[in-house]
């Protein structure tokens, strides 16, 4: 079982921000930003390139919640989802870090 699906069983504990039948919100444990959530499905899937249409759907009012309920929907926010190998992808279950609380650097990324 992925270390994902483990927060998910509560087999690792995790500090959860927003949960509900599908989507689990949670603080990442080495944020990049003051603010760091990272944003999961509660089944596997392993990445971006395996979501279906209708779970997206079901996602986004879940992430944009999340977003308001850590207070930075309306001043700005990042998503990002790292895919494969190039994307930096280290955790194969999909997710989707949220970042802020403050004004994100737009780095050259190569
Ligand atoms: P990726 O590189 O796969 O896009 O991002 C994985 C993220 O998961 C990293 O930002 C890392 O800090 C976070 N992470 C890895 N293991 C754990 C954990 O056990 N608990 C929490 N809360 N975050 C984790
Ligand atoms: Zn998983």
């Amino acid at each position: 079982m992925c270390i994902f699906c483990k927060i998910v069983n509560k087999e690792i504990p995790s500090s959860v921000v927003l949960e509900n039948d599908d989507f689990l919100a949670f603080k990442d444990i080495n944020p990049s930003a003051p603010v760091h959530i990272l944003i999961i499905p509660k089944k596997h899937i392993e990445s971006f390139n395996d979501v279906d249409s209708e779970t997206m759907a079901k996602m986004t009012p879940f992430i944009k919640e999340v977003a308001k309920k850590v207070g930075v929907f309306e001043d700005g926010y990042r998503l990002i989802t790292n895919i494969n190998d190039n994307g930096g992808q280290e955790v194969k279950h999909l997710h989707f870090h949220l970042l802020g609380g403050t004004k994100l650097a737009w780095p050259k990324l190569v």
